[in-house]
């Protein structure tokens, strides 16, 4: 007892030591009640911003249900995203934020200057939807149809990004209530076709940045989430580094010599080469790559070749997709791609072209940027919900937008209590279902994290 007592006094009888002289001893005790006293008004101050932030999101909820099944209703592909577009900015209009639409064809960028001095923070929600057949009965299915690269194809949101835009309108609207006190500048960018334009059109966030969305004023991080059916109602899971994972999309291209299927040693049969690079593709990832580092996918989706069973015919087109999590790890699987897919059409005299293409990067979110923002997610959904998450092997297109500045991805739960995971439709298939009950928490996060990220800056 007598010794904590003894150490407790002891930075005290310090500073007598330090300050011989009473005077200066009063006077830097004075700074320090100052400090305290601003510190503790500070304090205050944030959670007064925490509690209008969590009011507001949660009285905003029932019109973003709104918003998401009107969304949800009306679903647009990627690049005809037109009715959603004027719909997002029709409200941000209506908030008095400087709205530019028409950006990478369908998307939005929106301003709102916030009466604070702070940095220029995006936040960004994708808005387009799948060729996919809704199954699930809610009053809101989508019974919608559209044009799909010459082909009629029903139209769902089957991804979720009807809840992004509806949770990115609410933080429009939240924020724009509290403008006087939003430090910074807040870039709204609501982006079409993520999922991928149509055919060879361009589209997606590379178009939104050739067009200058990340300047003017310059992008100093960027925020995004996603929703995941699999994840229960209102918890947070986030990782630090890579996230989610690149995708590459590649195609084979075997040429032979055709004959009759009755005497195949008088070609060279390119379906037989074809199944010989498949299996040697397999072998990368098994044999050659460290799967201790991160993990690696190469799948086949399409094998097209032959035209009749005793034709063996001249030329067989192997297509597929290459996913990794570590970006040198990416560009080995290229080079490997390529080197055994010609090897094996060498060894067996066929001609062999590979085209990659890359469609989406690591999304990699920014170590130091996580750290700060952590307690943002904490306050917003409770310490409880959320944790680290495990990375994935699905990909986004916002891992473009983290190449040019700070970027922190994470996911959102859409599932209802109680279900089972294991049994939760995936996304993008017709049973894909989001409870929309808990969307004031993403609110309450983003809204959270323009506060913290701009205090911090
Ligand atoms: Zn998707
Ligand atoms: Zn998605």
């Amino acid at each position: 007892m007598t010794k904590i007592e003894c150490c407790s006094l002891s930075p005290i009888w310090r500073l007598f030591t330090i300050f011989p002289n009473k005077k200066n001893m009063r006077k830097f005790l004075m700074l320090m009640i100052a400090a305290l006293s601003s510190l503790i008004h500070l304090h205050a101050q944030q959670n007064k911003i925490t509690a209008l932030i969590s009011q507001q999101a949660s009285a905003i909820q029932p019109k973003m249900v709104e918003w998401r099944r009107y969304i949800h209703q009306h679903p647009e592909l990627g690049n005809r995203e037109v009715n959603t577009m004027e719909y997002i900015a029709k409200h941000l209009e209506g908030l008095g934020l400087e709205v530019k639409k028409g950006v990478a064809k369908t998307g939005i960028v929106a301003l709102l200057r916030g009466g604070k001095p702070g940095p220029v923070l995006a936040l960004r929600a994708d808005i387009d939807a799948l060729p996919v057949k809704e199954r699930v009965d809610v009053p809101y299915k989508s019974m919608v149809t559209a044009d799909y690269m010459g082909q009629t194809v029903p139209v769902m949101h089957a991804c979720g990004h009807d809840t992004h835009i509806a949770i990115m309108m609410g933080v429009a609207d939240v924020l724009s209530g509290m403008k006087k006190d939003v430090p910074g500048t807040v870039k709204f960018i609501f982006q079409p076709a993520e999922e991928g334009p149509p055919g060879t059109e361009e589209g997606g966030a590379p178009l939104m940045i050739q067009e200058g969305v990340m300047e003017n004023p310059k992008v100093e991080a960027i925020l995004g989430l996603h929703i995941s059916s699999a994840l229960e109602i209102g918890k947070i899971r986030y990782k630090s580094g890579s996230f989610m994972a690149s995708s590459d999309w590649f195609t084979i291209k075997i040429t032979g010599k055709q004959t009759h299927g009755s005497s195949p040693w008088t070609g060279i049969d390119p379906i037989v080469v074809g199944t010989q690079i498949i299996n040697n593709l397999q072998t990368i990832v098994s044999r050659q790559e460290d799967l201790t580092k991160a993990p690696v996918v190469i799948s086949v989706g399409k094998f097209h070749s032959g035209i009749r069973s005793n034709i063996i015919p001249e030329e067989a087109i192997l297509e597929g997709t290459i996913r990794t999590l570590d970006a040198g790890m990416q560009k080995d699987v290229h080079q490997k791609i390529k080197h055994v897919a010609q090897q094996v059409g060498e060894a067996w005299g066929a001609k062999v072209e590979v085209t990659i293409e890359t469609k989406t990067l690591v999304t990699y979110n920014d170590p130091a940027l996580v750290k700060t923002l952590i307690p943002s997610l904490e306050t917003a959904a409770g310490k409880d919900n959320v944790a680290e998450g495990r990375w994935t092997t699905g990909a986004e297109d916002f891992s473009f937008f983290g190449e040019k500045a700070p970027a922190f991805f994470f996911n959102l739960g859409g599932m209802p209590v109680g279900q089972d995971p294991s049994k939760a439709a995936p996304h993008h298939t017709p049973d894909f279902y989001i409870e929309d009950s808990m969307l004031d928490v993403g609110v309450k996060a983003f809204c959270q994290m323009v506060f913290d990220y701009g205090k911090k800056k």
